[in-house]
């Protein structure tokens, strides 16, 4: 029977890497693409569409429905535009779908498609940060399957098959330290938008790259480990491993770790998402050991990157205050980008908005719903945006 198969966020680094591996599985002969979205770039939606024969293409931006449109003339696959129409492509049937969209945006097709039971290959990590209680909650409702794509999830996932998850001791995920590993302080207050994007191992998007060289990705990922499987906060540890060799190692009752080792490229951790349980070929790169030569760890600098501060303090709250940290990140993110605050100001400003937001409301308090976790994305991105106004004046 073919596969059917949706990509949310088609046009991203993700994206285009599980485009890439079904391409390379038989691509339209061998799965039926049902939806694959994106947001701006409407041409290569459509190529990816065409070359797929995919049901639907959706782009976020209604504007660019018309381009889209014209785009996929005549090639029987149908266009919508927007958030909604996003969320109701994630209502349509498909065997395996990959959630690549960027932030919180990636939530609600995620939940749908869970909703329905589905197979869920999850890179958005914020899903998890914002709403993990209730992703499981949800998964588990529906009896939907969720697989983990970030490197360092699916490696302490594959670490952990066959044995007993009682048996675990420590989780620990590693960090390349991205290319600010070794900047003093003063250097970091100066970092171009041009230095934190240029990531020294991995191939990602502009988002995620800037948050690796902040280190709020690693905050993301300890706060994801936390919620997709479970483990007491004390028993995560994050660890930089300037080779990204080694992407993350689970240690046991009996002193032993097992660790998981790959080559810098997340076509791994999707192809193991797209074949679980089993293992296919992958056309990754094979590890040369002896030409690797060594491989090296370092306790990561809490005062350089207090994002992981931060984080931990997140795990411990737990609630709504990974929604407000996740969303106070990508306002601050927004405002590093756009050059209205400096690269240290994001840490700074995170960490303003919660203390303003739990003035206001328990963030320690639980969703019960969706509406919750949006409600207070939204204030968060409001006071975000207000404090980075302030900033930008002062600075
Ligand atoms: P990217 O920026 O390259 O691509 C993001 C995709 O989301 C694009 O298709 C874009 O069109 C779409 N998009 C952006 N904003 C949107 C919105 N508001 N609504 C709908 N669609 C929108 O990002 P990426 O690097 O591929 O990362 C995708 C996700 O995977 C992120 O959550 C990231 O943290 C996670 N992830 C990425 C990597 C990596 O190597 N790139 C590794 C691990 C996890
Ligand atoms: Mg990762």
């Amino acid at each position: 029977m073919t596969r059917s198969i949706s990509i949310f966020g088609a046009t991203g680094s993700i994206g285009e890497s599980t485009f890439d591996l079904i391409l390379r599985a038989g691509g339209a002969e061998a799965f039926r693409t049902v939806a694959l979205t994106g947001s701006s770039n409407v041409r290569r939606l459509a190529e990816m569409a065409r070359a797929l024969r995919a049901e639907i293409a959706v782009t976020a931006d209604p504007a660019r429905l018309p381009e889209l449109r014209e785009a996929l003339a005549g090639s029987g696959t149908e266009a919508a535009a927007g958030p909604e129409a996003i969320a109701e492509a994630a209502d349509r049937p498909a065997d395996w779908t990959m959630s690549a969209i960027v932030g919180a945006a990636g939530l609600v097709p995620g939940m749908r498609a869970l909703r329905h039971g589905r197979t869920l290959a999850l890179a958005n990590k914020e899903s998890l940060v914002t709403a993990g209680p209730l992703l499981l909650a949800t998964a588990k409702a529906h009896g939907a399957t969720i697989l983990p794509v970030d490197s360092e999830h699916s490696a302490v996932f594959q670490a952990l098959t066959g044995e007993d998850i009682a048996a675990v001791e420590r989780v620990i995920i590693t960090a390349s330290g991205g290319p600010f590993r070794d900047w003093p302080l003063e250097r970091l207050r100066a970092a171009t938008v041009a230095e934190a994007k240029a990531h020294p191992n991995w191939s990602m998007g502009a988002r995620i790259s800037i948050d690796s060289a902040s280190m709020f990705n690693k905050g993301l990922e300890l706060i994801e480990t936390r919620e997709f499987f479970g483990f007491d906060p004390d028993m995560i540890e994050a660890v930089v491993h300037p080779q990204s060799i080694v992407h993350a190692l689970v240690g046991f009752h009996d002193g032993a770790i097992m660790a998981h080792l790959g080559p810098a490229d997340m076509r791994h951790a999707i192809g193991y998402a797209l074949n679980w349980p089993d293992r296919a070929a992958l056309p990754v790169a094979r590890l040369d050991l002896a030409q690797i030569a060594s491989l090296t760890f370092q306790a990561p600098d809490p005062e350089r990157f207090p994002a992981l501060r931060l984080a931990r303090e997140v795990m411990r709250i737990r609630g709504l205050s990974g929604a407000a940290f996740n969303a106070a990140k990508e306002i601050a993110l927004d405002n590093f980008m756009a050059g209205r605050i400096g690269f240290l100001d994001m840490a700074g400003l995170v960490e303003a908005t919660l203390a303003r937001l739990s003035s206001d409301t328990s963030l320690g308090n639980a969703a019960t719903g969706l509406e919750d976790v949006l409600h207070i994305d939204h204030l968060a991105r409001t006071r975000a945006a207000e404090l980075a106004e302030d900033m930008r004046q002062n600075r």
